[in-house]
């Protein structure tokens, strides 16, 4: 272990280092974010987004609270090891030095642990940090204001890391929006950024706060789901499509997969989404598809609710996307 680590004393980290970190992070966003011209549905995304930092600070104290208890077992361990060391000091004995020797590795357990914890926390800040970058500017898609290709592609390459380290599951789901050069030639290129903005806004407002909306091209959307199996991706994309069917008299077409590790690349998880949503095109549109990793197969459309009136229970906000452990 380095001396450095060794070093670390638990008074000194009155404010745990990824706890700093998250404010400082925090602050970035919103001294961004106020600079910006406050418009009605920007102050609605503005809550949203909100919302979801305080998600991502709140696993960051989660991971805080986490290195903190070790650093506690890690330094109680070594001053056990420390007295053991004076109290056989005094014994000058070979004998007392081999009983260390055999006593060291037992005693020093939680310092080892404290080192392959840290380097597992270091991953999980980098990835809470890349959902923090996701809030900034240049990773925000101008028309819509959701997260932007290049946002995508950061957000996709830490999680297939967290994937093929820690086995730490995600899925995406890809939108592209039914038929819309019909839409661009018959009401123009105005009313067509119109209806881009409108299913970005209520892709955004259905998926969960830890899920990133990007827009990744002129009418389509991909929507990453950390810790989110298959199934759930399923259920969150079928609901998708009945959504915008209903409230944007617009369809959308959609295919979902899921991260499968062995190290595959993040191009591998969206060619798997985009053939699904494909083959959705293919069987007529305005329906959803799935990619396992071996087969594609069509979601069973779920027939869209009657529409909510005023004051019905059913305008509340709905669950999003089942979410599964690691
Ligand atoms: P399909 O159902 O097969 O998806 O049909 P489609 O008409 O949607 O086909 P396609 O995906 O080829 O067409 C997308 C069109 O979206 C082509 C392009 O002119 C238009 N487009 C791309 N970006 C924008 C944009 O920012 N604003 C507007 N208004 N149109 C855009
Ligand atoms: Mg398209
Ligand atoms: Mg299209």
């Amino acid at each position: 272990m380095s001396p450095l680590l060794a070093e670390i004393d638990i008074a000194h980290l009155g404010m745990p280092g990824p706890v700093a970190l998250a404010i400082v992070a925090l602050l970035g966003y919103i001294v961004g974010r106020v600079r910006r011209e406050p418009t009605p549905t920007s102050e609605a995304q503005a809550r949203r987004e909100i919302k979801r930092a305080q998600g991502v600070a709140k696993n960051l104290e989660a991971i805080a609270g986490d290195i903190r208890k070790d650093l506690a077992r890690h330094r109680a361990s070594l001053v056990r090891f420390k007295s053991r060391i004076d109290q056989l000091n005094n014994e000058h004995s070979e004998e007392a030095w081999r009983q260390l020797c055999g006593e060291a590795e037992e005693i020093l357990g939680p310092t080892m642990h404290l080192a392959t914890q840290l380097a597992h926390c270091y991953d999980q800040i980098r990835q809470q940090t890349n959902h923090l970058l996701t809030f900034s500017e240049v990773r925000t898609d101008p028309l819509t204001g959701v997260c932007n290709r290049r946002a995508m592609d950061d957000a996709l390459a830490s999680l297939v890391a967290m994937k093929n380290r820690y086995n730490m599951g995600f899925s995406i789901a890809i939108f592209d929006i039914d038929h819309f050069k019909k839409i661009n030639d018959g009401q123009g290129h105005l009313a067509g950024d119109a209806v881009i903005k409108k299913v970005a806004q209520l892709i955004e407002e259905t998926a969960r706060e830890t899920d990133i909306v990007t827009r990744y091209g002129g009418e389509e959307f991909v929507v990453i789901m950390p810790q989110t199996e298959l199934r759930g991706a399923c259920v969150f994309m079928e609901r998708m499509r009945g959504h915008i069917e209903q409230k944007l008299g617009v369809t959308v077409s959609g295919g979902a997969s899921t991260a499968l590790g062995d190290g595959e690349a993040p191009q591998a998880i969206l060619e798997r989404a985009d053939a699904a949503m494909y083959a959705a095109k293919q069987a007529g549109r305005n329906c959803t598809f799935v990619h396992d990793g071996r087969k594609i197969e069509a979601i069973p459309v779920q027939p869209a609710p009657p529409r909510p009136f005023a004051g019905d229970p059913a305008l509340e906000e709905e669950p999003a996307a089942e979410a599964v452990g690691a």
